[in-house]
This record gives structure tokens, sequence and C-alpha cells, in this order.
């Protein structure tokens, strides 16, 4: 576009997700300080030190290189403290940055302090959900209905809602969805091309070989023969309707209830991209019901407010 003189030059964005560990090198920073207006950066950091290293962790050092028979794990160490020096430096050049946090099983019982503790690192913007795997264990919807709770709390009573937001309570979310009107598919698999260090074609990253346990990565094409039309026609032919189970058609709190094409293709019993897996059902049930209490107390707590207004005047 530049050879051409094109108008289009310069307008072009990248963005990048990243945990964040090099981001002070001197390779990053130069490129950052090159780039800055077509950039965005986002730094995923998962809340608390405890929290986020449960689950990112360098990869385990070995002791005895010499003899690699001899080959001892010494520790699983924590990334949090490589991560979270870098977070003012992030916010500086990136105001207003947001983080994504994942939740499984195993962290349910640091929901709560690890949304406070990124406010209170600066990060206004916290966008949070569960893993779509079949990860979870009888009780969980409870205890993450409780963590939920305490964190719609501990922001309304703060006012933390007047500057912040955390994706788990959202207006919109828990209400039975239009069985005509409400049709469309709730991932952009097919529509936003993922394309491995081999020049292959994904349609999404979660169908390439290292996302899937048990079935075959699904490849449309390539660098050189560009995409299969053929082989992308069921991505573009996907709607709710046709990949949901009955209960899902009918369900009461469907808004919002989210899946994933490559965990429902790899959790389905034939190769199918058209089974949707529910493994989500009582969690999502769960974030509904906190969700509710969150503004019916937010709601409340605005109203008084506003009546007190009214009579001061
Ligand atoms: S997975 Fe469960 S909560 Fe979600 S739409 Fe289906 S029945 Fe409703």
């Amino acid at each position: 576009m530049y050879r051409l003189d094109h108008h289009w030059f310069n307008s072009y964005r990248f963005s990048f997700s990243t945990n964040g560990i090099n981001y002070d090198s001197e390779p990053v920073q130069r490129f950052i300080h090159k780039n800055i207006s077509h950039l965005s950066i986002g730094i995923t950091i998962d809340g608390t030190e405890r929290k986020h290293d449960m689950n990112r962790i360098w990869k385990p050092q070995t002791r005895g290189l010499e003899n690699p028979n001899s080959g001892m794990q010494i520790s699983e160490r924590g990334s949090y403290k490589d991560v979270v020096r870098n977070i003012p430096l992030w916010l500086e050049q990136f105001p207003g940055g947001a983080t994504k946090v994942t939740i499984s099983s195993q962290d349910i019982p640091y929901i709560c302090e690890s949304v406070l503790h990124l406010y209170s690192l600066g990060i206004e913007e916290v966008n949070i959900n569960c893993v779509f795997e079949d990860v979870w264990n009888d009780g969980d919807d409870l205890l993450f209905e409780d963590q939920l709770i305490q964190l719609a709390d501990a922001i309304i009573d703060n006012s933390y809602y007047k500057k912040h937001s955390c994706s788990f309570f959202v207006e919109s979310i828990g209400k039975p969805l239009d069985p005509i009107n409400d049709n469309q598919n709730w991932c952009g698999a097919g529509k936003m091309l993922a394309i491995d260090a081999a020049g292959n074609f994904y349609p999404c990253t979660r169908f390439a070989g290292y996302s899937l346990r048990d079935k075959a990565p699904i490849i449309i094409g390539n660098i050189r023969d560009g995409i299969n039309k053929n082989l992308l026609r069921p991505f573009l032919s996907l709607d709710r309707l046709t990949q949901s189970p009955q209960k899902c058609k009918e369900c009461e709190v469907a808004s919002g209830c989210a899946w994933c094409q490559g965990e429902n293709y790899d959790a389905a019993d034939t190769p199918t991209i058209y089974q949707r897996s529910t493994a989500i059902c009582m969690m999502h049930k769960a974030h509904v019901r906190a969700n509710n209490y969150y503004w019916n107390k937010l709601y409340r707590k605005l109203e008084t407010e506003r009546d007190n207004d009214i009579v001061s005047l």
C-alpha cells in the first residue's frame, strides 16, 4: 500500500494478547514506541498471586542437565511477580487497558479477591469467564454464586461501578431467547481466520491440533492455495437452534449462555460442530442468580440516593 500510495496505508491495527513477561524488554518497547498508534495490547493477569500462579507457571526447570536421565523437576514457579511489575508501564502506555481472567473449578474461591486486586492495580475493565470444558464438580455452582455475591457487594458498597467494570455483571443476561429471532451463533468460528506457523488456515485457533484433546484438526486451507470454501461452509451455516439441545431452546435463562465451537467439536459424540456442549449449564444458572442480585442491589442503592437528593433539595 505504501508503494501504491494507497489511501489505506496507515489504516491497520495489531491487536496483541500477551502474558506480559517481556513487556518492558528493550525489543518490545522499541516495537511499541515505533507502532503505538496502531496497537492494542492486553496483558493477561489472573488476579491475586495465589490465583494467578495456580495456572500461569513457567516451564519446569530440570536439574542434572549433564545427565538427561537424572532430570528432576525443581519447582513450578508462577509468573505473577514477572507480570505484575509490568502493569504500571502497560497502563501508562495503554490507559484503560483491560485484562482477561479465566475461571476453572479450582480457582473459584479466589474470584472476588482477584477482581478487587486487579482494580487495585489500576485495571478498570476486567473481562472474566468460566472455561467451557467439563471440569466442574458438585457444589461448584453454589461456591461460584457465593463468590459473585461477595464481589457484587464489594463493587456496589465501594461504588467501584462508577469507574470500573466486570463482565460478570451484565443486565441483558439470564432471559429467555426468541426461538425465531435470536438464532445467531455465539462465537465467530469461521469468520476469524487463524493461521499456524506452517501456513495452514483454521476457522479459529481452537481447531488447531494443539487446542484439541480428542478430535482431528480442521484445516480449511493454507497460504498457498487459499481458503477451501466447501470446508468453510459448515461454519458459515451455524446458528443457535441447529446445534442446541431442546433444554437450551426452552431455557428460561438462555441469554448470555455462551458456547465455544472448538469445545463443542472436541466434546461431541461424533466429529461434528453441530452438537452444543452444555458443561457450563449449572455455572451459567449460578451466574444469572448472582447477576440478578447485583442489579437488584445496585438499582435499590441508586433509587435511595436519588430519593435522598430530592429530599435535600
Ligand atoms: S446450557 Fe443450560 S443454562 Fe445454558 S441455555 Fe442450555 S439449559 Fe440454559
